[in-house]
């Protein structure tokens, strides 16, 4: 068997921005553990792991020097169709270089973004899977939705039913995401994402970062959607054992680690609400003062990553005139710039997590078994809030209303007020029976996710099922 999968060659494509690389590389590593040859776009690792390296053509497109991830866009609406474009100019130089791979490519893995991977795909002869940063409960959701249009009859705030979920699951229109409803969506996005659908469709099957503990019915769903081409491998954050590994995700962290967990030594064990609302979401100044006051009003400690984009230094400016990074000395930690967000969470100060429900924080805060308060943005974080507070029951929501677009955030202004952050958290941290029911919720499906990645659990089994049907489909082409 081992000589067998000596000869699989997973080329993997990633999209360009840290909640898409992170998980990937993630997956990159698990695959070469298991023996498989990867390819993947600029990583540097220990493993059996060959770098393919293209130049982003930055400038041909129009984009800044230099500019390469999507999180470093500051006007995401202008820039968009050139990342794009940008992305799409790839496909020759990478063909060019897989064309003369050894062994040859048995299969590509590929952020469904990269759509273009599904021609070369194609060329090859080979499998194209999509690998989706999405949970089963979302694709679910997606699939029923798309089908029914019950949305399409229904106003901005007015909830309706999902038809047909194993859940009575509400939601309004003004919660979904642009992939289900255009709204008003520029022609050349609402183009964009009707081709990404209709690739998607065509793909060989679809890797997800979860585990089957955690949303059964809804991975049972999926896969009879999928013709059972769906593998549940994650989650994946958990494969960074070690401190380093965990400390070094994504990008340079703008704090040093040994004061970040100095300070978290000193607090009481799950005590802090760690505040952290992804890497790509700047929010209104008037609306990230509302967080901040919100987290002081709660009376917790709290790490609060302070994310402005281009707002930095009104925000900085802010926070020096109202003192409060002096009155909340010693209880409050501020962290500018990116956080080493699964070394933090896996510390035991922390109690919960105020997140913006990204799937990769989403399922990282589960995976460290702390309750989550919730506050979605944008794209399918009001279908994760969905499945954290209502179905697996270890989160509260602030009571955020709306999807609030890239770049749009000036536009959107206060949705959320410091008494929501403050109620929220409260709630979360409360001593009562309510609140120690969803810590022990919370625990075990961190205790749950670990054992999915172990050797003998449902996603380290998946990966062998994935691996065993790319096997298969490489045999058959041999002969
Ligand atoms: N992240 C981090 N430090 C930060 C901000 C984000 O390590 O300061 C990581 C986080 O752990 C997650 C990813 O960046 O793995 C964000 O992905 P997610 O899907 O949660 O949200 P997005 O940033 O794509 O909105």
């Amino acid at each position: 068997m081992d000589s067998q999968l000596q000869q699989l060659h997973f080329v993997m494509v990633p999209f360009l921005g840290p909640g898409h690389i992170i998980p990937m590389i993630d997956m990159a590593i698990l695959l070469a553990q298991r023996n498989v040859i990867v390819t993947i776009r600029a990583i540097e690792s220990g493993q059996q792991i060959n770098l393919l390296q293209v130049q982003f053509p930055s400038l041909q497109v129009g984009l800044p020097k230099g500019l390469e991830s999507i999180d470093e866009l500051l006007s995401h609406k202008d820039f968009v169709a050139k990342f794009f474009s940008g992305i799409q100019m790839l496909q020759e130089p990478v063909e060019k270089v897989l064309a003369e791979a050894r062994p040859r490519p048995s299969c590509i893995l590929s952020d469904k973004h990269v759509f273009w991977t599904a021609k070369t795909a194609e060329k090859f002869g080979i499998p194209w899977i999509i690998f989706d940063g999405m949970s089963c409960f979302t694709q679910v959701c997606t699939e029923l939705l798309l089908a029914s249009k019950v949305h399409e009859s229904v106003c901005g705030s007015e909830s309706f039913v999902v038809p047909g979920l194993p859940d009575p699951i509400e939601f309004t229109r003004a919660q979904l995401p642009r992939f289900v409803d255009a709204g008003s969506e520029s022609p050349s996005v609402v183009g964009l994402l009707k081709k990404i659908r209709e690739i998607e469709i065509g793909a060989y099957g679809i890797v997800i970062n979860s585990f089957e503990e955690l949303e059964k019915d809804y991975v049972k769903e999926f896969k009879k959607m999928k013709n059972d081409r769906v593998w549940c491998v994650g989650p994946l954050s958990s494969r960074n054992r070690d401190r380093l590994d965990m400390a070094q995700r994504g990008n340079n962290a703008s704090i040093v680690q040994s004061r970040c967990l100095e300070w978290l030594d000193i607090q009481e064990p799950g005590s802090v609400i760690y505040a952290c609302l992804g890497s790509l979401s700047s929010l209104a100044r008037e609306q990230l003062i509302e967080l901040a006051l919100g987290l002081e009003a709660s009376g917790h400690p709290f790490v609060w990553v302070v994310r402005a984009g281009s707002k930095q230094e009104e925000i900085e400016k802010w926070i020096v005139e109202d003192g409060l990074e002096e009155r909340v000395q010693g209880r409050g930690l501020l962290v500018r710039g990116w956080a080493p967000q699964v070394l933090i969470l896996s510390h035991s100060a922390i109690g919960g997590f105020l997140t913006h429900c990204g799937w990769n924080s989403t399922i990282e805060g589960i995976c460290a078994g702390v309750p989550l308060i919730t506050w979605p943005l944008f794209s399918e974080q009001f279908f994760n809030e969905k499945l954290v507070v209502q179905i697996v029951g270890t989160g509260v929501s602030v009571g955020s209303k709306t999807v609030v677009q890239l770049g749009e955030e000036e536009k959107a202004g206060v949705n959320v007020k410091r008494e929501d952050v403050e109620r929220a958290i409260k709630c979360i941290m409360c001593q009562g029976e309510e609140g120690e029911t969803r810590r022990r919720k919370a625990k075990e499906f961190g205790e749950k996710a670990t054992k999915a990645v172990e050797e003998g659990g449902s996603s380290y089994f998946n990966v062998t099922l994935l691996i065993e049907d790319i096997m298969k489909q490489a045999n058959y082409q041999m002969f």
